[in-house]
């Protein structure tokens, strides 16, 4: 027999979620993540952490989905109670889809130049209805730290075609943009965009919920170029590239400094992510009020509290934490720096 509890008493409280690391990640890393949280690092290719997840990896298998303590998976509790989860406004605009997947990350070696599809390409070759637009928070930087981000001219066809196939990364590096990185800096990285993060670089991510990526640097890691490319012809796997030579100033728009250290909310990414996803950086010195509303919190330094009707929790460096819809108002107080990671506004 199921239990009849009330939906408000269900999911009243805030979830910790501790690790949820898939083991055999395509890329070395992890070492970040374990530094952040003061755990384990469970194996040299573990470099994501998939925080508050209903998202799989491609792949399948339940790999990346977040487990609660009773056994079942998020995805199973919030489509059986998804107003609880996410509130009226949200189900009403997206149904039980949290719209969000949120990773910690932490690159041992310089991660491989990669795109993430679009919705259109997605849904012609990828059997998968939407595409993925990310972004990132940089936690830390090990030395320099620097990502390659959009080719810095345009980039013919058969000129893309001819690295991919011939794996001639150096001269793909060559006409790409380098960008450098430094904890608390903030990029934006859009659908079709290449990119590749440096080595030694941990952040936490944002981005739309689901697993794909087309590979455009495959054999020093192991991959096999139709592994890569989803098994397509590379003129179609290349067709959903941004090919574009981003210019200084229009890279400028999707990369931010860290912001001041006196501001106690700082929405991050701008109105770029609008539809997208919500971040705001927390730095609370006294008390801020967090209004009801799904959210994933990771605590990047300090200690805190989040006290809400019935309790509180309290939040140290590495603490990610899920807060349901129906927790309801919150406040976060102490000498503490969050990332609150949200779905997109519903009204
Ligand atoms: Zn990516």
């Amino acid at each position: 027999m199921h239990s009849v509890r009330s939906t408000a008493s269900r999911w009243g409280e805030p979830i910790v979620l501790g690790p949820n690391q898939p083991l055999e990640r395509p890329y070395r890393g992890g070492a970040g993540i374990a530094r952040l949280r003061n755990t384990p690092q469970p194996s040299l290719f573990s470099p994501e952490d998939f925080v508050g997840s209903t998202t799989e990896i491609y792949a399948g298998g339940g790999i990346g989905l977040t487990m609660l303590a009773d056994g079942t998976t998020l995805r199973e509790a919030v489509e059986r109670d998804p107003i609880a989860f996410l509130g009226a406004d949200h189900v009403k605009r997206y149904g039980s889809s949290i719209e969000l997947l949120v990773k910690l990350l932490h690159t041992a070696e310089r991660l491989f130049v990669h795109f993430h599809p679009d919705a259109e390409f997605s849904r012609a070759h990828l059997h998968r209805d939407r595409g993925k637009t990310e972004a990132w928070v940089i936690v830390d930087t090990e030395g320099d730290g620097y990502a390659h981000l959009g080719f810095s001219r345009d980039v013919s066809e058969a000129e893309v075609e001819r690295w991919v196939t011939g794996q001639d990364v150096p001269d793909m590096l060559g006409a790409m943009n380098r960008v450098a990185l430094a904890a608390g800096d903030t990029l934006f990285v859009p659908a079709r965009l290449p990119h590749s993060i440096g080595p030694g670089i941990t952040l936490v991510e944002l981005q739309e919920p689901v697993d794909v990526s087309v590979l455009l640097e495959f054999a020093d890691f192991g991959l096999t170029q139709a592994e890569a490319l989803f098994d397509l012809a590379p003129g179609t796997a290349l067709s959903g590239l941004d090919r574009r030579g981003w210019a200084a100033e229009q890279l400028s728009a999707l990369v931010a400094d860290a912001p001041g250290d006196d501001t106690a909310v700082a929405p991050l990414f701008g109105r770029q992510a609008d539809g997208l996803f919500r971040a705001d950086r927390y730095r609370p010195r006294g008390t801020v009020e967090l209004e009801a509303g799904f959210s994933i919190l990771v605590v990047l330094d300090g200690t805190g509290t989040l006290s809400y009707e019935g309790g509180s929790l309290a939040l140290t460096r590495g603490s990610t934490v899920l807060v349901p819809f129906a927790v309801g108002r919150s406040e976060l107080s102490g000498d503490v720096e969050v990332i609150r990671c949200r779905p997109p506004l519903a009204r």
